[in-house]
């Protein structure tokens, strides 16, 4: 072995040590409530295609005609080649969905964080995060350099003592701006950001709010636009994020704002700039899907997505906001959770072990997903199986 390779398994047998250790599984079926793993049959509580859309007859019928119409590939980023007809359409559907101005799509959700976060935040910025937001959004306040400053989860008292610290810091340099960026459905536990008091602090203070609605677009508020529309603050959010690759089961991330920002970003946000525009399918697929989810079929996937949350909430899960479709167990010792996924997986349940770093050290959990395709049968499998493992 080289030097350079035994240097990294000393790496590898380090993470093992400390049951950090992780390694793919081989996935030969399509992403739904059974999975095909290796060879054999498992259901599937792993998926964030919560309303079933990855394999929806009309979203693969809208990628398979874009393919047909214009090939596989965007050629290059779209300011040098690739600003095609499938991504511009997308756009117009998602500003008007999200009721904004304008909107912009990039290749993934953490390109579209990245690129935001340091378009907008530079050196004498001052960035406010939430404790648990996604790692995407930590990278771009690292990579933005801007001085960072944490609130305790959900905690607006919390933010408010530092949004009047960093309203002090302003006194020496006014033109420093702060920008606050939170999740609204939390992707690991499944909770809700205060949203209302989120945005009545930042006007307060003068800042700047992004919100990253990952796993609450397509599911939540009365036309499915998010829970910013649930908590009817959406036109006083400077920039709302989406992600494409979940509830709307294709790929990529979205930016919904002012006609102003989206110009912004198209000339600012690097991750936009110089990356290859996402495929023409995958474009066409997204917008499917939200044309589906605006429909009365979306509704009756979501009635039946909600009905299943309910099953297992009845059944015993009791972390997570009421209608969050991401159901937390939490069990703590890293170990604790592989041992207790692996008798799962024993009998044939996939559920992710979810440790550090995707959450902190000794809060490690199983993570429940549902989607509106289980069964209730599924569902019923599932919480005895895992009665009996507990
Ligand atoms: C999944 C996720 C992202 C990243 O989106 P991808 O499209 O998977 O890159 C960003 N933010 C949150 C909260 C997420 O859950």
């Amino acid at each position: 072995m080289s030097a350079f390779d035994s240097e990294l398994s000393r790496r590898l047998r380090e993470l093992e040590d400390q049951t950090l250790l992780r390694r793919l599984r081989r996935v030969s079926s399509p992403q739904q409530p059974h999975l095909a793993i290796e060879g054999q049959d498992f259901l599937n509580f792993s998926s964030n295609d919560y309303l079933g859309l990855a394999t929806h007859p009309q979203v693969k019928q809208a990628a398979l005609a874009a393919t047909e119409q214009y090939g596989t590939g965007a050629g290059a980023s779209r300011l040098i080649s690739g600003s095609m007809h499938a991504h511009h359409a997308l756009e117009d559907a998602l500003a008007s969905f999200k009721r904004t101005e304008g909107a912009l799509v990039f290749s993934t959700g953490y390109a579209a964080a990245l690129g935001t976060i340091t378009a907008l935040a530079a050196k004498d910025d001052i960035l406010v995060l939430d404790k648990l937001v996604h790692a995407s959004i930590v990278d771009a306040a690292r990579l933005s350099g801007a001085t960072l400053r944490i609130f305790h989860h959900n905690d607006a008292n919390d933010l408010e003592r530092i949004l009047r610290w960093a309203d002090e810091q302003r006194g020496k340099s006014p033109a420093a701006k702060i920008l606050v960026v939170t999740e609204s459905l939390f992707s690991m536990d499944g909770d809700i950001a205060p949203l209302r008091e989120i945005v009545e602090l930042k006007e307060r203070f003068g800042a700047w709010l992004m919100v990253d609605e990952a796993h609450a677009t397509a599911l939540f508020g009365p036309n499915r636009r998010g829970l910013a529309e649930e908590f009817g603050v959406s036109e006083r959010i400077e920039v709302q994020m989406g992600t494409l690759g979940k509830a709307l089961g294709s790929a990529g991330g979205f930016i919904a704002g002012s006609r102003t920002l989206i110009d912004y970003l198209v000339n600012k946000a690097r991750s936009f700039i110089f990356s290859t525009a996402p495929p023409p399918a995958v474009s066409a697929a997204a917008q499917a899907a939200l044309e589906l989810v605006q429909s009365a079929a979306g509704a009756q996937l979501l009635e039946q997505l909600r009905a299943n949350i309910e099953r297992l909430r009845t059944g015993g899960f009791r972390e997570g906001a009421a209608g969050s479709p991401i159901l937390p167990l939490k069990v703590g010792p890293e170990e604790k959770a592989l041992e207790l996924a692996a008798r799962l997986r024993d009998h044939r349940i996939f559920v992710p072990a979810i440790r550090f770093p995707t959450v902190p050290r000794g809060k490690a959990r199983l993570r429940f997903t549902v989607s509106s395709a289980h069964t209730a049968g599924d569902i019923e499998r599932a919480l005895e199986v895992l009665k009996a493992s507990v």
